[in-house]
């Protein structure tokens, strides 16, 4: 069993696809641990995206991710890091395979609808930036 975090982004909340991204995940065969609906403020953004600090595309991105509401959740169940980065497919959606998140949602290379950690220790520091232990179950 491996948990990983994932988030429905701005563009995803706004299109409505809220249900349609978690629908992929659970037919997938992964199970919610946790989930809600938040604004991450700028510093929020900046702080979950601090890897990409020196990119140039940081200060766009946590525009971007701080512009609406965000469905954050942790998603559990056997090589959940890898699987759902599958599903979601790649970052530029003009490049993710057919059928995956990206490709059937995503807008562009930044408004690309849904986060997935990329590894196990990458996880280990983004779930607990949105959940304590007490709200996994
Ligand atoms: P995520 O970390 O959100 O799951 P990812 O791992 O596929 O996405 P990263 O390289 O970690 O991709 O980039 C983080 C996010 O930064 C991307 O999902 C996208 O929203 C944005 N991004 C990445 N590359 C670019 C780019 N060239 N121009 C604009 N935004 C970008
Ligand atoms: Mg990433």
């Amino acid at each position: 069993m491996e948990r990983t975090l994932s988030i429905v982004k701005p563009d995803g909340t706004k299109k409505n696809v809220i249900g349609k991204v978690i629908d992929r995940f659970e037919s997938a065969g992964f199970r919610v641990a946790a989930m809600k609906k938040i604004q991450l403020s700028k510093e929020d953004a900046k702080g979950f995206y601090f890897v990409h600090r020196d990119r140039p595309f940081y200060d766009e991105l946590t525009d971007f991710m701080s512009s609406g509401p965000v469905v954050v959740m942790v998603l559990e169940g056997e090589n959940a890091i890898l699987k759902v980065r599958e599903l979601m497919g790649s970052t530029n959606p003009a490049e993710a395979a057919p059928g995956t998140i990206r490709a059937d949602f995503a807008s562009n290379v930044q408004q690309n609808t849904v986060h997935g950690s990329d590894s196990p220790e990458s996880a280990a520091i983004e779930i607990p930036y949105f959940f304590s232990s007490l709200e996994l179950c």
